[in-house]
Parts: C-alpha cells; sequence; structure tokens
C-alpha cells in the first residue's frame, strides 16, 4: 500500500509517517531527510537541494523525482511505502502516478494534516531532531521534551534544531506550501482517496492521535 502524507511543514508529517511505517510494517520515505543526508554527505547532489532548502524553496522537480523513482525501485518498498513530503507538486504527483504503475500499484491513501499557522510556526520553532541519521527521532522542547535536555531518548545523540527552522525561512517554507503543494489536496480529493486529519495542540489532537485512528481505521 502507498501512503502519502501531505500538510504543511511542522504538521506532524514525520510523526505519524514514523508510527505507520512501524505499524504497517511498510518503509517511511521522506525527500527531505535524502536531501539532508546527502547535504552531510557533501555530494553535489547535497549541495544543489541545500542551495533551495536553506532558502525554504522546493528543489527542482527532475532532481525530486529522479529520487523517489529510484527509491522505488529498492526492495523494501515491494508492500508499499509512506511518502513524507512527496509529492509537492502536481508534476511530482503525476510523475508518482506513472511510476507507481509501472509497478502495478498506486496511491491508495492521502493524509492531509492541517493545522493553524500560529501552531505551526510554533511547532517549528520548538521543534528538534535527533543528529544521528539512522534515528530521526523528533521532539518538541514543550510539547514533547525530551527526558534530558538536549539528548534524544531514543540513541543518546545530541539533538539539533534544524537549519531551515529558523523564522525567515518558514515564512517562505508556508508560501510555497501555499503556492505549490496546496493544490494536491485537490488533484487527491477529486481521486477519493483524501482523509483530511486536523492536527491541533489546542484541540488536544496531536499526530500521535491520528496515527492511532488511522491505525484503528484502516485494516490492510
Ligand atoms: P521536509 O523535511 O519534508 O520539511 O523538507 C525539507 C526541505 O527539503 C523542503 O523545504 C524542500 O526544500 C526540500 N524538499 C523535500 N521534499 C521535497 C519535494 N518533494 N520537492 C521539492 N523539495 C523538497
Amino acid at each position: 500500500m502507498i501512503i502519502i502524507m501531505l500538510g504543511a511543514p511542522a504538521t506532524g508529517k514525520g510523526t505519524v509517517a514514523s508510527i505507520l511505517s512501524e505499524s504497517f510494517s511498510i518503509p517511511q520515505i521522506s525527500t527531505g531527510d535524502m536531501f539532508r543526508e546527502q547535504i552531510k554527505q557533501g555530494t553535489e547532489l547535497g549541495k544543489l537541494a541545500d542551495s533551495y532548502m536553506s532558502k525554504g524553496n522546493l528543489v527542482p522537480d527532475e532532481v525530486t523525482i529522479k529520487i523517489i523513482e529510484e527509491r522505488l525501485q529498492q526492495n523494501d518498498t515491494k508492500n508499499g511505502a509512506i511518502l513524507d513530503g512527496f509529492p509537492r507538486t502536481i508534476k511530482q504527483a503525476e510523475e508518482l502516478d506513472k511510476i507507481l504503475t509501472s509497478h502495478n500499484k498506486q496511491v491508495d491513501l492521502v493524509i492531509d494534516l492541517v493545522s493553524s499557522e500560529e501552531e505551526i510556526i510554533e511547532r517549528m520553532a520548538n521543534r528538534r531532531v535527533c543528529s544521528n541519521q539512522n534515528c530521526k527521532a523528533v521532539f518538541n522542547t514543550v510539547l514533547n521534551p525530551p527526558k534530558q535536555e538536549g539528548i534524544c531518548d531514543k540513541c543518546g545523540s545530541d539533538l539539533i534544531k534544524r537549519k531551515d527552522d529558523n523564522v525567515e525561512t518558514i515564512k517562505n517554507r508556508l508560501s510555497t506550501y501555499e503556492q505549490n503543494t496546496s493544490p494536491l489536496v485537490d488533484y487527491y480529493k477529486q481521486k477519493g482517496i483524501l482523509r483530511v486529519e486536523e492536527v491541533s495542540q489546542k484541540k488536544g489532537r496531536m499526530g500521535i492521535d491520528v496515527a492511532k485512528d488511522i491505525e484503528r481505521t484502516c485494516k490492510w
């Protein structure tokens, strides 16, 4: 089964994806994580991606589609995958449909996480991620703090703030989302596979609650 996580930055896509990845035993594929790994390794792709990511812009479609196409050829995706942060443009969605068709697959479910701008900005400011690329646990200094400040509960590595979680970049990432990614809501609504879920600290409904509901109602 192929699940897509839609939603603006810091709505909890990664949190929901990682829970569902475990319960459905399919890999979580985050294009953002793939680019960050390339940046860390100092590759040409990493340098290119960083020049867009550091400003809060999207990495060009042809580059992003190529890395997803290659990733979906790997054997661990034979039973499906959870795409976290891909597609982000209509062009990417159309190309994904073509890639999946060639593998006799299709998108089964699209989870659109919706949150107020105020809460999104707060969550981005307080987000801390594990510096260990094999762990990638995500914390929030207010909502979900680690037991020991600055240290990952799961693997003991240092927690860091993402380079693009800063005030200037955040605003651009939100407008990039509105302009390029939000049209995907209608794209998938028309296909009848969209599930809209509100994420709100004020309403006591966070990513973990959404994931539990999906686990309960989607039995594959
Ligand atoms: P994320 O970790 O999903 O928040 O992504 C971080 C950044 O990586 C985004 O702001 C983009 O610059 C880049 N990125 C991730 N996924 C994509 C994508 N599907 N298309 C273009 N750029 C992407």
